[in-house]
Formats: structure tokens, C-alpha cells, sequence
């Protein structure tokens, strides 16, 4: 979002091309009548959406999912995959492209975007979020740190890699009971969520599958990642190797030994 501001913030839409009009929404035909001269007047980001806020009342999402990509040219290889194009009056182009074709693109006016993409259920962002808060949205909630932290209507924005990174830091095991955490440990974890966060965002994300920046660039934190992917090699911690196993639904890593149950 922050190179995607960067770079479209204050640029005219000129022209859409449509490949795949079943991955747009309401309907593929709206998107270059309604965008055509459209300013983006700013890129903001709520939970894992990429929002373009525009000069007509509108809002243009876009959900990566999987393996979506937003970028400012086409990879080789990856022209079949193109979904939409989308051309500024400065003949710069911007493509999303999606192999497994689960990522989506919106365009709604501001006072129907967040309900149409489900932005409204999100609960808030954990980078702005106090710790007060924090601890109240699951001090005594039922349920595992894993399966909870990944609840986008609790926090925002948690994804399984960073689910991990959290529960290492905090010292708990990722199918800890939420329920039986004291109020220090919530504590802890609200600390853990937004470094583990921070840190990825200051890297640039985490460039393990299909994660690309808009000029093709890799993330970086991949390379700062302490359990995740790091099955039978040695915990930084401890030596003791990580273990992987299933929680909520998801590949789970963590250290049999630094991480307690409760
Ligand atoms: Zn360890």
C-alpha cells in the first residue's frame, strides 16, 4: 500500500481492460465508465484490503488473497493471468494479476464499499489499537490464540505466518487457551502483535509464495522469521527443533519448549 500510494496518489485513470470480469465487482462494464478522469486521491489499507480512495465518491478494492498480485508491469509468464489493467493519464499502467484467480476488485461508491467487500465486519487495527483496548477485546474470551488472533472481526490484519511470529514471541503455545491468560499475558501478546506487525511492514512483508511489492520487488521479513517454515531446525531460542503441526485449520510452527500451553 505504502509503494501504491506512492505511486498512484494524485494520478487521473484513463482507460480499464478487463480480462476477467468474474473476479470484478458489481460488474466488469462499470469499471471504465465510472473510472475514466477518476484522481486517486489517496491508498489506504484496512486489515489485508487495499483501498483507493477517488476523486468521484468512490472506493476501488482490491483483495489479493492467495496469490494476487498488484504491479506496475507484467511478469513474463504471467500475461494469462491478468485480470484488469488499469491505465492513468500519464500512460503508466497498473495490472492485477491472480493465478488461483481467488482475489477480487471492487468498485463502489463510499457509502457501499465496506458492506459490499465485508470491510464492515473487520475489527480494529492492531497498530492503532491501545493495550487497554486490546486486553478487553480478549482477556476471559473462549477459544485458541491461534484460531483468535486469526478473527478478523476481533484485530485486524493477523495472518497465519504472523500468528505464529506473535505466539513464539509472546512465549505461548499457538493452541493456548485465550480463556486462562492473565491480563499481564494479554498484555504481552498485544506487544508481540504489534512488533511481529510492525516488523513485517517495516520489511516489506514476507516473500515466502507469491507476496511481490508493485515493482516486483520481494519482501524481506522472511528472513527474520523465528518459527514459521522452520520445521526441525533449531529454535533461536532454545536449539530444540521447531515442530509443526495443524491449528486452526493452518500449518502451525512453534517451540515445544519456549511455547507453554497455558
Ligand atoms: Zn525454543
Amino acid at each position: 500500500v505504502r509503494e501504491l500510494r506512492e505511486g498512484a496518489k494524485g494520478k487521473k485513470f484513463w482507460s480499464v481492460d478487463v480480462k476477467n470480469a468474474k473476479l470484478l465487482m458489481p460488474s466488469a462494464d462499470v469499471f471504465a465508465d465510472l473510472l475514466k478522469g477518476v484522481r486517486v486521491l489517496d491508498v489506504v489499507r484496512r486489515g489485508k484490503f487495499i483501498v483507493f480512495v477517488l476523486s468521484n465518491h468512490m472506493r476501488l478494492v482490491i483483495h489479493l488473497r492467495m496469490t494476487g498480485r498488484v504491479m506496475w508491469h507484467v511478469e513474463k509468464g504471467r500475461d494469462k493471468y491478468v485480470v484488469v489493467t488499469f491505465t492513468f493519464s500519464d500512460a503508466t499502467k497498473l495490472y492485477f494479476s491472480d493465478v488461483r484467480k481467488f482475489g477480487r476488485v471492487w468498485l463502489y461508491t463510499e457509502k457501499e464499499f465496506e458492506k459490499v467487500t465485508g470491510i464492515h465486519r473487520l475489527g480494529p487495527e492492531p497498530m492503532e489499537l491501545s493495550k487497554s483496548d486490546f486486553v478487553e477485546i480478549f482477556y476471559k474470551r473462549k477459544g485458541m490464540l491461534k484460531n483468535l488472533l486469526l478473527r478478523q472481526d476481533l484485530i485486524t490484519g493477523v495472518g497465519n505466518i504472523y500468528a505464529d511470529e506473535i505466539a513464539f514471541r509472546t512465549g505461548l503455545h499457538p493452541q493456548a487457551r485465550m480463556e486462562k491468560l492473565s491480563k499481564t499475558q494479554i498484555g504481552k501478546l498485544f506487544e508481540s502483535v504489534q512488533y511481529c506487525l510492525g516488523e513485517g511492514i517495516r520489511h516489506c512483508g514476507v516473500s515466502v509464495s507469491d507476496f511481490v511489492g508493485t515493482k516486483g520487488n520481494l519482501g524481506q521479513h522472511q528472513h527474520y522469521l523465528q518459527v514459521y517454515g522452520r520445521k526441525g531446525l533449531p529454535c533461536y531460542r532454545c536449539k530444540t527443533a521447531i515442530v509443526k503441526t495443524v491449528a486452526a485449520g493452518r500449518g502451525t510452527f512453534y517451540c515445544h519448549i519456549c511455547q507453554s500451553i497455558n
